[in-house]
């Protein structure tokens, strides 16, 4: 029985079924213990479908899966795995709509960047790796003139990964793409807030894969993440969420000595030099985009510029254009291919960005616009929805120290190159980072000075699947997208052979 349809911009639609189990070798398989949790949509609070309520049970019958395919999917040549890969590719392009519906509907965000960025992105992930394992060479050294060391990739095997709520289709596919195309099976959990839309996606490509290649087990955190991820039948755990979880990931994996990716929270400064006021009225704009770019996704992205740091000679003028900026926002139904902000992810989440906001005022910052909870009317009453806020303040406040994961700007100025430096790398975290300027040298400084994987110059929030992402200090560890991501999915096996005949 389908409990949600609404018609996407060309008309299509999509549906959801009103309960999902696993999807474990192949099949949809009801959850050990019998149990299912309600999954509710951000953008009216009601819920739209129960999930399968995972545990170690529903783990170990998944690893079982996995394990079984391993040998056939292992032992794939690299061009089958890439058609299988390509396929998928074009499978999600021919339900575009479907899948931007189905995501927006999980997740709150707004359809527009579901239609123009999350699944395209994911669509073109499979189409790099698809060609990136084709290209994929080896390595043979002579160690003598009769000695040879030949270098092979090898899959590691079976693997587990876990993501989170903030781009559920996306994350899953940045994990799923390089994991495939190495030749690994997969034991995937999607975040509880939002299984629906992966479970979505498995009912359009399951059939794609052979059995138990990929598999989903839903549920929460201990009761299916940790039994996940501390199990002895993994060869790598792959992880993004909260710092704190991190390290726990990283704990359990130490017990089995397995390689660990870590994709964790961020608190980017986003450094605006003074030269933008004078530079073009193009630039100008695209500066101030970029500072808007903290609404993108509601503000839950990982790599959020919400630290906007102004340079002091220009600061009231650009803040000025930068509000402005700001209120032009179009707040609304995430359905409404015109909304550009829609529902956070779920209501614990609404709690805490509007604790955030008390924890501001309390510390003195100034409110320069919104400040609360955004009351929308008709079926969105129910929804999460929250204003796009700026502060100003400095960065010693907690508003500038601790990721609020919500459309919450932190802004503060600096006086010169060096303060702007000290300021953006005094945080915890590297992420990502911004910096505008059209001084080719304060740009190119700045980007190698920032403590961040991601710098982004003159532009921001781009993702493409073959620019490197990761983060410096308690941000992560490892890289996701590149080619060099199949590292973090395969071992090399070197074979060093002799050809002498001799005795050594
Ligand atoms: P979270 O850590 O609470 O949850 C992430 C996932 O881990 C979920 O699937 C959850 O069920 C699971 N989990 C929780 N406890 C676990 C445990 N003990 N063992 C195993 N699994 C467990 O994070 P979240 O709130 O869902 O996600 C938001 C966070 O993700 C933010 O901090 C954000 O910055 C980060 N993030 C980082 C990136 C990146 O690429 N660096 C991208 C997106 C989000």
């Amino acid at each position: 029985m389908p409990v949600f349809a609404q018609p996407g911009a060309d008309g299509s639609v999509m549906t959801y079924q009103d309960r999902y189990d696993h999807f474990i070798g192949g099949e949809w398989v009801a959850p050990v213990k019998g149990e299912y949790f309600e999954n509710v949509t951000p953008i009216t609070g009601q819920v739209f479908c129960e999930v399968g309520r995972g545990t170690s049970e529903d783990i170990e019958a998944a690893l079982d899966a996995a394990w079984a395919a391993a040998p056939g999917w292992n032992a794939t040549s690299a061009a089958e795995r890439s058609l299988v890969l390509l396929r998928i590719a074009d499978r999600m392009e021919e339900n575009l709509q479907a899948l931007a519906l189905a995501e927006s509907w999980d997740n709150g965000k707004p359809i527009r960047e579901c239609l123009a960025a999350d699944i395209p992105l994911a669509i073109d992930h499979f189409r790099y790796f698809a060609g990136c394992i084709r290209a994929q060479e080896g390595g043979i050294s002579q160690i003598d003139e009769d000695t040879v060391a030949y270098h092979f990739h090898e899959p590691l095997g079976v693997v587990g990964q876990i993501i989170p709520w903030n781009f559920p289709v996306l994350m899953a596919v940045w994990k799923l793409a390089p994991a495939l195309a190495a030749g690994n099976c997969v034991v995937l959990k999607p975040a509880e807030q939002t299984p629906a839309s992966i479970l979505f996606l498995m009912s359009v490509i399951g059939d794609l894969l052979p059995p138990g290649v990929v598999n989903v087990v839903n549920g929460f955190g201990t009761e299916a993440g940790k039994p996940l991820a501390s199990n002895p039948r993994i060869r790598k755990v792959a992880f993004t969420g909260e710092t704190t979880t991190g390290r726990l990931i990283m704990q359990y994996a130490s017990e089995n000595l397995i390689p660990v990716t870590l994709e964790l929270g961020g608190k980017s400064p986003n450094i605006f030099f003074e030269d933008v006021m004078d530079a073009d009225d193009d630039f100008r704009q695209a500066a101030l985009e970029g500072f808007a770019m903290f609404g993108l996704n509601q503000g839950e992205v990982c790599t959020c510029p919400s630290r906007a740091l102004v340079q002091r000679s220009v600061f009231d003028e650009f803040s000025e254009l930068a509000i402005e900026r700001t209120n032009k926002i179009t707040q609304g139904n995430p359905l409404d291919t015109d909304t550009m902000l829609g529902a956070q992810a779920s209501n614990d989440q609404l709690e805490k960005i509007l604790s955030y906001i008390d924890i501001g005022k309390q510390e003195g910052a100034d409110v320069l616009t919104g400040g609360g909870r955004a009351e929308l009317e008709g079926d969105l009453a129910g929804g999460f929805y929250v204003q796009p806020t700026v502060f100003r303040g400095h960065n010693k406040m907690r508003l500038f120290q601790e990721e609020i994961f919500g459309p919450v700007l932190s802004l503060s100025s600096f006086t010169d190159f060096d303060d702007a430096m000290m300021i953006a790398n005094d945080t915890l975290y590297g992420l990502g980072a911004g910096v505008w300027s059209r001084n080719g040298t304060t740009a190119y400084r700045a980007g190698r000075t920032i403590q961040a994987g991601r710098v982004w110059t003159n532009t921001y929030h781009q993702y493409p699947a073959h620019a490197a992402f990761g983060g410096y200090k308690q941000s992560g560890i490892g890289r996701e997208n590149h080619r060099m991501m199949l590292d973090h999915y395969q071992q090399t096996k070197c074979l060093l052979v002799s050809y002498s005949g001799k005795p050594q």
